[in-house]
């Protein structure tokens, strides 16, 4: 099958020409086609969706998820992490059975679990009473329910880096996020094998020019992937551009989507607290910021208005989360590389999603 587009997006190069499938693969690219008409890039990838459509991840069933995953695939999203919050152990358990095998559409990659062991000090939104200190034994109990790929937790805690060394054995990359970690700390689990670090200035020790905590030490090192919440709330547009200055080629979109993104206007839960979306904003009852209703093509965009050219924006949307979980072939276009795409009209507009080469969304 070929696609009819005018150009396909190649390991951050832009190739003219067509693009063939077949067997669920690219075979082709740079094809000669006179009329081809819009741009192939890979499918995005997000690390961090807490919920989608209607739908929250810490109480959807099969239905649930594939709901979700409709919706996701109209915003271009082909693989995510569908991720829970802090919460008490019988619920999470419970929500970890749930997770799709390897068939589901867009593809589920496994789970992120953002928490229990936070710290007390930079929860947000989180549930105070059910985080927990480093504990492996429940760690195991946890990694044992179910296929989590990534962890977010605070390395200061006691214990952590017995966590830390425990998920790497057992294959789970981790993450560092509502932390207190001043900057050595930050660099000790780095150099531990921690890779990324979770929504970049959100709910972390701030950058001070004698303090400059997890958000200095993740900056200043080359071989940390940043990610971000890039929906005009969670970061000043300076501060966008003054990270992707620091880290172009390592930082990663993620949504952080909460069950109100692509959904309607109002009240929704987010594990046990209720959220309310508001202008596109998600506030849990006390006014903290709770999440986005952000798409990922939105980030997309949002990247491109800041100045960061279609090439790189879209890696970090794609090449660049996977990296985080260890995947070379995922997030990109390649001949023999597995057809996850997206076809992007001339204003960016999603005109049609592929997954596997089969066609999901088309507008
Ligand atoms: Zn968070």
């Amino acid at each position: 099958m070929r696609l009819g587009v005018e150009a396909a997006l190649v390991d951050g190069l832009l190739v003219r020409g067509d693009v063939e499938l077949s067997d669920g693969r690219v075979v082709g690219i740079g094809l000669a086609a006179p009329n081809g008409r819009g741009i192939v890039v890979p499918g995005f990838v997000d690390l961090q969706v807490n919920g989608f459509g209607g739908v929250d991840f810490l109480d959807a069933d099969a239905d649930g998820y594939r709901r979700a995953g409709e919706a996701l695939l109209e915003t271009g999203v082909t693989a995510y992490l569908p991720t829970l919050i802090t919460t008490p152990e019988q619920q999470l358990l419970a929500a970890i059975a749930e997770v799709p095998d390897g068939e589901a559409r867009p593809r589920v990659l496994g789970l992120h679990l953002e928490g229990p062991f936070l710290s007390p000090n930079r929860l947000g939104t989180h549930e105070a009473s059910a985080r927990r200190d480093p504990d492996p034994a429940l760690l195991d109990r946890l990694l044992d329910a179910g296929p989590v790929r990534l962890m977010t937790l605070a390395p200061e805690l006691p214990g952590a880096e017995i966590l830390i060394d425990r998920l790497l054995e057992r294959g789970v990359a981790v993450s560092i996020g509502h932390t207190d970690a001043t900057a050595a700390q930050a660099n000790a689990a780095f150099d531990r094998g921690a890779r990324s670090v979770t929504h970049l200035f959100n709910a972390m020790r701030p950058f001070l020019h004698r303090d400059p905590g997890i958000v200095g030490a993740a900056l200043a090192r080359d071989d940390v992937v940043v990610s971000i919440i890039l929906d005009g709330i969670h970061l000043a547009p300076e501060t966008a551009k003054t990270i992707w200055r620091a880290a172009r080629g390592r930082t990663a979109l993620v949504t952080d989507a909460i069950t109100g993104a692509g959904a309607a206007e109002g009240s929704y839960s987010l594990g046990n607290l209720d959220v309310h979306v508001h202008e596109g904003t998600v506030r849990g009852p006390d006014g903290v910021l709770a999440g986005s209703v952000l798409t990922m093509v939105e980030a997309v965009r949002n990247l491109l208005e800041l100045g960061v050219p279609l090439e790189d924006a879209v890696e970090a949307a794609t090449s660049t989360p996977a990296r985080v979980l260890g995947e070379r072939e995922l997030g990109r276009l390649d001949v023999g590389l597995p057809a996850d795409i997206v076809v992007l009209d001339d204003s960016l507009g999603i005109e049609r999603v592929l997954v596997a080469g089969e066609v999901r969304v088309t507008v």
